[in-house]
């Protein structure tokens, strides 16, 4: 038998959705009349922009026609999207990034998966708690991780709390640490991190020479004019940030895949022997050899948002989910719930009222109202005493759903 990974074996099976699923699943035997309405998930549910569809269909001919045909694409993406993201991501913000230093990919997900990589085994990786799991999981699978208490929490990663008392906004590291994940707008708390707090991380960062994964899956969220859009709208960061973004949740592209990386050339490591190493070029050589390229007419769906009429459209989605947001905190406070985010994410963080924890919360809302959210405390320790709501949903139920919990949870 061939020897396994063992890291894989130190991974924490991922109760949370299955416990979900085994909830709902029981109240749904125990009521079988009752109609559910599901508030946590983490996928869109509008349909994709006109403008996109247009390209889609328009690309499909393209690839069925012998003089406009395409086979393999460049692995890094074509630079018609790659200019497009260059100049109306960056550009139109005063931030430079030439389009060679984007990394056109099949999703932020998989890209903040494999971005570990490039990195020593022994690298010190930092993470915030509550988080996005996948950052945890990557780590574990190669082994940085170590092993995990009781309580889920792995010994060699460093946890940066994001509670109430500090605004969601994590501490700087209380010791030295290589890698440091940041997600804002933030999946779970909906939180987002002002410019002077974005600034104390690049600091932090080129003075203890450590890389920031900056994940700005959900930036089109983003409503308020002081936020930073990009980690690379701070001074310095060039020289020690990685972001990823996502097609994802800004234009309706869970299902239809399509994301990219921003490597800057200034951007170095350091070999064993201490001398600096382009991390540009090594996930350039990392790309180039695992990965084949997004399909050309994804490709020119996702050029497409960036057509007048696809911006438009793209916004006018948003917008709808925003609204959704909106609903749900306003339902929620009048109800007499603590409620943050929802303003600059589409991710809504409800504090549990005294005496209830995460799971206690989830179930309260699926007896009473029928309405299904996620427990905080399933993104870690520091999401107890949390529900996690979304703002994906279609208009109606939202609106029935901010109902029933008006009329129906006891609190
Ligand atoms: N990053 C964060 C923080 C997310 O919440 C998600 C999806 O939920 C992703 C990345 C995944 O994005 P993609 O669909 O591009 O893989």
């Amino acid at each position: 038998m061939a020897r396994v990974n063992d890291h894989y074996l130190e991974l924490k099976s991922s109760y949370l959705f299955s416990d979900i699923a085994k909830r709902v699943q029981a109240f749904g035997d125990a009521n079988p009349g009752a109609r559910l309405i599901r508030l946590g998930i983490g996928d869109v549910t509008r349909p994709l922009p006109a403008a996109v569809i247009r390209a889609l269909h328009d690309a499909a001919d393209e690839m069925g026609r012998a003089e406009t045909f395409k086979g393999y694409g460049p692995e890094t993406g074509y630079p018609f999207l790659a200019e497009q993201i260059a100049t109306h991501d960056y550009g139109a913000r005063g931030v430079n990034v030439a389009p060679d230093e984007i990394f056109i990919s099949d999703g932020a997900k998989s890209d903040t998966a494999n971005i570990q990589e490039i990195f020593a085994p022994d690298c010190v990786v930092a993470l915030t708690d509550p988080v996005y799991p996948v950052y945890v999981d990557s780590n574990v699978m190669a082994g940085r991780a170590g092993r995990a208490d009781q309580a889920g929490r792995y010994d060699r990663l460093v946890y940066l709390p994001c509670t109430e008392d500090n605004g969601f906004s994590p501490a700087l590291p209380g010791r030295p640490v290589d890698l440091i994940y940041l997600c804002y707008p933030n999946n779970p708390t909906g939180a987002v991190l002002t410019r002077e707090s974005l600034g104390a991380w690049v600091d932090y960062a080129r003075r203890h020479q450590a890389v920031l994964l900056y994940d700005a899956a959900y930036e089109a969220y983003i409503r308020d004019p002081d936020v930073p859009h990009s980690i690379f709208e701070i001074e310095g960061a060039r020289e020690v940030a990685i972001e990823f973004r996502s097609f994802s949740k800004t234009a309706g592209f869970t299902g239809t895949r399509c994301a990219f990386a921003v490597v800057p050339k200034e951007l170095m490591g350091r070999s064993a022997t201490g001398a600096p190493v382009s991390l540009h070029a090594l996930w350039f050589r990392r790309q180039s050899t695992k990965f084949n390229g997004v399909p050309y007419p994804i490709q020119k769906a996702a050029a497409a948002v960036y057509t007048p009429d696809g911006q438009k459209q793209v916004r006018e989605a948003i917008d709808f989910y925003m609204e959704n947001a909106r609903i749900i905190r306003d339902g929620l406070v009048a109800v007499g719930l603590t409620v943050y985010g929802g303003r600059n994410a589409p991710y809504l963080w409800v504090k549990t009222p005294p005496g209830l924890g995460s799971w206690q919360l989830f179930d309260k809302l699926l007896n009473e109202a029928h309405v299904v959210g996620t427990p905080g405390a399933g993104f870690g320790p520091s999401g107890e005493g949390y529900l996690r709501l979304t703002a994906f949903g279609q208009r109606a139920k939202t609106v029935e759903a901010i109902e029933r919990i008006k009329t129906r949870l006891k609190l």
